[in-house]
Parts: structure tokens; sequence; C-alpha cells
């Protein structure tokens, strides 16, 4: 069962903040108790705080109504069975705080109460347990440029839903936020209507209940609680690839739900047409309703959600290191989230100063990676294999505009991506002026503005470039 829950939570977070946090813990099993130790009292109080509220309902996925009560104590698993009094041997505070005394069971911390009442739990089919995250809401949502379509369309998906857009597709890459705003969406009409059923469930899992119902004989049930929900949010959809049964019997519970206004929600990591391994009917139907790109965030949303993040979590983040890492840190927000995780982790470690060069000692690593991938050397060919033209023409003095518009694109992208400067970039690109590259630069702003194609593949760029 933990080995499952890591498996998920390995998937959910990014890297680095599951082997930071996660992988340090270690688990013992006990009756009913499940129990995680962590190595110190700081690595504890990240988990709980962080963590523990996604593993308990991990946990409830996993295992139904057996899922175990979760518990957190400083320490290591004893090799003992846990009877043994060695278990007492850190007389530490917050060992006791965090004993597993059995009079505490049912009490005391906050992640506790979530498991108390196993029996209200099994009255509810696993597949409709609603699995909202109620710390995704549109309050902690920033909104950019890059997202604000995504942002609007979801607030009003979540003032009228059934009726406003249905269903609602919104896609990006990787950590942009696709499933906070399924879940705000959520979390909004809950909270206006708390009978309202919505079921949030990611596509793999999808595909997993559907099996498991084949295989027990209960896919009858199982499609008529679907069809029952007030709204269905289905994440990362492009893992229906290929599992054909599973799109047909989302086709019509699709088509079922749409007919009677019940609100739909997916996302996905592509634009719909371009999800390889799905039935074209139902590609064409995700399009019925609105269908919408969220981007990755320019550099003022980068700083407005670390500082947003900071504040969250009681953080005094210096508005100039905010700006030093949204600066290097550009493609994805889960990635934001992890360095400003560490800075904090560092900080509450060591006891000094954010600065700086706090910060970029603190994310060495991290940064190392993103300025070894993204060179201007890189772009250039990126972009000239991208719109198939010779090399050369990044720096020749052509001035046709199959080469002129491709080498324009990759000086805007080497001011986005790279910490050159404009006479740097200039150089690089044949020895052309610093006011060139600003040209260029504003050019590719309106061009992308006007022009969708143009639009399309400088996202295209700069996500290649950039992941
Ligand atoms: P996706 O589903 O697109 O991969 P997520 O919704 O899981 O991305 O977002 C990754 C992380 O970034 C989450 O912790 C989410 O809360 C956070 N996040 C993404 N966009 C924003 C935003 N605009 N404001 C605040 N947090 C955000
Ligand atoms: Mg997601």
């Amino acid at each position: 069962l933990w080995q499952a829950c890591l498996d998920n939570l390995q998937r959910e977070l990014p890297s680095q903040q599951y082997n930071m946090w996660v992988r340090p813990l270690q688990v013992q099993a006990l009756n009913q108790d499940l129990i995680l130790y962590a190595p110190n009292k700081f690595v504890l109080d990240w988990v709980r705080d962080k963590y523990v509220d996604r593993i308990t309902e991990l946990l409830k996925e996993l295992a139904g109504d057996n899922s175990p009560n979760l518990k957190m104590e400083v320490g290591s698993k004893p090799v003992a069975p846990i009877a043994n009094p060695k278990l007492e041997l850190g007389n530490k505070p917050a060992v006791n705080q965090h004993a597993s005394a059995p009079q505490q069971n049912h009490g005391g911390h906050a992640f506790n109460s979530q498991v108390a009442n196993p029996a209200q739990i099994g009255q509810t089919p696993p597949s409709l347990r609603s699995n909202l995250r109620e710390n995704y809401t549109f309050d902690n949502f920033v909104e950019g440029k890059s997202n604000q379509l995504a942002r609007a369309a979801a607030t009003q998906v979540a003032d009228n839903p059934g009726t406003a857009f249905n269903p609602l597709f919104l896609y990006g890459s990787t950590g942009l936020g696709k499933t906070h705003l399924m879940h705000a969406v959520g979390n909004e009409i809950r909270q206006r209507n708390p009978d309202a059923k919505i079921v949030y469930m990611h596509s793999e899992r999808f595909v997993q209940d559907m099996v498991k119902a084949i295989q027990t004989n209960s896919i009858e049930d199982w499609k008529r609680h679907y069809r029952s929900v007030d709204a269905l949010l289905i994440d990362d959809i492009q893992f229906f690839a290929g599992k054909e049964r599973s799109q047909e019997e989302f086709f019509h519970t699709f088509n079922a739900l749409l007919e009677g206004n019940h609100q739909v929600i997916l996302t996905s990591d592509r634009y719909p047409k371009e999800i390889d391994g799905v039935e074209e009917r139902l590609k064409s139907r995700f399009g019925w309703g609105l269908t919408i790109i969220i981007e990755p965030p320019e550099l003022e949303t980068r700083v407005a959600i670390l500082m947003k993040k900071a504040q969250e979590s009681n953080f005094d983040l210096p508005h100039e290191v905010a700006f030093f890492i949204a600066k290097r840190l550009r493609s994805n927000v889960r990635d934001l989230e992890g360095a400003l995780n560490r800075v904090i982790a560092n900080a509450n470690f060591t006891g000094k100063a954010v600065t700086i060069d706090f910060a970029k000692d603190a994310l060495r690593d991290m940064l190392a990676l993103q300025e070894k991938l993204v060179t201007i050397d890189n772009i250039q060919k990126t972009v000239a294999e991208y719109y198939k033209i010779k090399l050369a023409d990044m720096s020749s003095k052509s001035r046709s505009r199959s080469v002129a518009r491709p080498r324009q694109i990759a000086m805007a992208l080497s001011k986005e991506l790279t910490n050159h400067s404009l006479p740097e970039i200039g150089a690089a690109f044949g020895g052309r002026d610093h006011t060139t590259v600003l040209h260029a630069c504003r050019k590719v702003v309106e061009l992308r503005e006007k022009n969708h194609d143009i639009k399309e593949d400088f996202s295209n760029l700069v996500r290649t470039l950039s992941s």
C-alpha cells in the first residue's frame, strides 16, 4: 500500500521535492495504523504541513475502507515490534507529541480526523469520492497573461456549471496549473452547493476503475454512478491513448453528461486534435465547448507566484530574490515551487539571511541545469531546425522573409530565455546591432498577438528549449 502511495507521490511531485521530503520517510504498518518516521522534526513538520493531506487522500483512494490511520513520529522505524519499549527511548518532546498512544487515535492531529470515520467513507463507491483538493482554489491561483483566459473560463464554469462552456478543455504543458484550476472550479461549485456531486479523477485512475468494474461485474453500476454526477473532472486525458474500451465508455458517459447539462472539465498536455491514439469522434467532441491553452507564465507572473507562495508559507522572501529565481526558472510553476521550497528549507536549516547569493547556492544544481540547456547556440539550432532553414542563415545578411522571420524569433527567444544582453545577442547573430535585436523582440511580441501560428510556434519553441 505504502509503495503504491509512494509511486503516486513520485508521479505528482517534482523530483527534488519528492527526494527531499518523501524519500527519507520510513514506514511501519501496525494494525490499523501506518506510522511514518521522519528523520527530524523539521522534516516532520514540513511533511505534515505540505503532504499529509495528500498522503491521507491517496491512502483512502488506494485502500478504501481499509485505509489506515496515518501517524507521524520523529525517529526511525524500530527494528523490533513496536510494543518494544525501545520505541519510548526517544524522550524528546517532538516524539511524545506525535506518539501513537492509543487514546490519541481519533483526536489530536488534524490529519487524523480525516480518516476518523471509515464507515462513512465506505458508503460511497471508491470511484465517486470527489477527490477534490481543497487547497487548489481560485484565491490562491495567481493570474497573469498566460493563464488569464483559462482562469476566466474556469470562473465562468464555476458560476454556471453545465451551461457556460461544456466541456471546458484546458491544455498546456506540465506544471502550469491545469489541475489546480480544475479543482478550483470543483471547489467553487461545491462551496455554493454543498450537495453537488463532483468527481475529480485522473484519467489513468478512470481506466483502472473501469477495468475493476468489469472484473467485478459491476460495470452497470459504475456507468450509472458516473452519469449521475453534476460535474466530472478528468485530468490528463492524453493517458486515454490506446485504451479503446475506456474511450468507448467515456464517450457514452460524456454524451450523457453533456445532454443532461452536467459539467465536464478535461485537461491534457496538448491540443485535443493532437492527442494520438484517441478516436476522432471523441477528439472532435472535446472541442464542442471551449478549448483553452495555459501558457508558461511571463516573468512578472512568475515573480507574483513566488511572492504569493512565500507569503502562504509565512516566509519573508525578498523581492529581488524572487526576481532572481523567476528570471532563471521559466518553464513551469511546479519547478518554481520546488525552488522556493528549497530556499525556505535551506533558510530554516541554516538560519542564514535570504540573499541572491544564498539562493544561488541553495539552487545550484537546478540553475546549472537551466543555464546549460538554454544557450544562444542551442536556440539558433533549434529554431533553424524547426523552420527548416540553414543554421548559417541565423547570421547571414539575407532579408528574405522565410529566413528573417525565424531569425527574429530566435533573437527574441535569446532575450527571453538567456541572460545575455542585447549587444551580446546581436553579436551572436552575425554581428548585428543591439537595436536590431530590440526591434526583433518588439516585432515578435506584436506577431505573437496578431498571428496564431507564430504564437503557437513560439510556445512550442519555448517548450522545447526549456524542458
Ligand atoms: P498541471 O496540472 O498543469 O501539470 P498543476 O495544476 O499541478 O499543473 O500545477 C503545478 C503546481 O503549480 C501546483 O502546486 C499549483 O498549485 C501551482 N500553480 C500553477 N499555476 C499556478 C498559479 N497561476 N498560481 C499559483 N499556483 C500555481
Ligand atoms: Mg496536472
